[in-house]
């Protein structure tokens, strides 16, 4: 028997494939286990190391471990994803988010990716358009390519998100432009920066629920950072959206449609109760493994084996000791 498995009880790996190539993934893998509060899901994805897991790791031991806290609301209104994807593939996309008013586009850059926006707004006319640059541009890009969009395309932008990785640039970049600045990377990448100026180069912070460390750390990161909070997340299954879908009903003021309906992209999801869209929100529920579904879905033994591992590893730096006195 492996040695944590009474602490990741009921251990198991599945490989979902996605719709589209969303980040480089086409298979998402995820680790599924359970604790006294219900089920939880640790899937940092397959290339990250031990230190930037280990976050996910104190997330998974939360949901499993910990109740939720009070909830503020028992729906979360959602926002629609967009990959890049063939145009002819775009209705096909958006109609699996019914009743979103707000789509996020991930664009490399105003020439190649325009179509995208244009596709969406032939959707849906009234869509809020929100476009992820994860942090692709230099100041001077990101001016060039924000002209274009919003010279092609006027007030449609809700805000945009991480359109530079340098602070410096995000600075300069937000007395210059009439929308609003989403961080992200700003934001998983330095867990623990002070966040006293944020307010100087950013106006929504975009919080996810694994990488942030679970629900407390996550309230705690918010208040620190002090901007208002898209609560989002990171390709997880039904298991982990569950606990971002907790994460954004325990906030007191929640003014954004939320990027938790990604299980949309994957082929399916593997929980029960299903994760459903209604009029563009998801109900707040714990959710479990699908027998049948899990059977469908899971990894080959090999995989499993890996994300045995690759949990020890993190463990194995003292993890364990310092979670089980937490
Ligand atoms: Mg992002």
């Amino acid at each position: 028997m492996w040695h944590l498995a009474e602490i990741f009880n009921d251990l198991t790996v599945v490989a979902i494939p996605t719709r589209t190539n969303f980040r480089g993934v086409s298979v998402r893998e995820a680790a599924l286990f359970r604790g006294p509060a219900g089920w939880s899901e640790f899937s940092p994805f397959v290339e990250y190391n031990v230190a930037e897991s280990e976050p996910w790791l104190v997330a998974a031991l939360e949901g499993a471990y910990k109740p939720w806290p009070e909830l503020m609301r028992n729906t979360i209104g959602i926002n629609a994803t967009l990959p890049k994807v063939e145009i002819n593939r775009v209705y096909e996309i958006l109609r699996r988010f019914p009743g979103a008013k707000t789509v996020k586009i991930k664009v490399d850059d105003f020439e190649s990716d325009n179509y995208l926006v244009e596709a969406a707004l032939d959707f849906n006319p009234d869509f809020k358009i929100r476009l992820d640059v994860n942090g692709g541009w230099d100041l001077e890009t990101a001016l060039l390519n924000l002209y274009n969009y919003y010279l092609r395309f006027g007030k449609v932008f809700e805000y945009i998100e991480q359109p530079c990785l340098e602070i410096a640039d995000l600075v300069k970049l937000k007395k210059e432009i009439p929308i609003k600045i989403a961080i992200d990377e700003s934001i998983r990448k330095g867990l623990n920066s002070d966040f006293t100026s944020a307010k100087d180069f950013a106006d929504v912070a975009i919080i996810k629920w694994a990488p942030c460390g679970g629900i407390s750390r996550a309230n705690k990161l918010i208040a620190k950072i002090g901007l208002p909070a898209v609560i989002s997340s990171a390709l997880d299954t039904g298991i982990g959206i569950s606990h971002g879908l907790a994460l954004a009903a325990s906030q007191k003021e929640l003014n954004f449609e939320c990027g938790l309906a990604t299980t949309s992209l994957f082929v399916s999801d593997v929980v029960s109760p299903e994760i459903e869209i209604t009029a563009g929100t998801i109900a707040v529920k714990r959710t479990e493994p699908d027998e049948d579904l899990i059977n469908k879905y899971s990894a080959a033994p090999d995989r499993k084996i890996w994300w045995q591992k690759r949990i020890e590893q993190i463990w194995d730096t003292g993890f364990g000791e310092r979670w089980q006195h937490e």
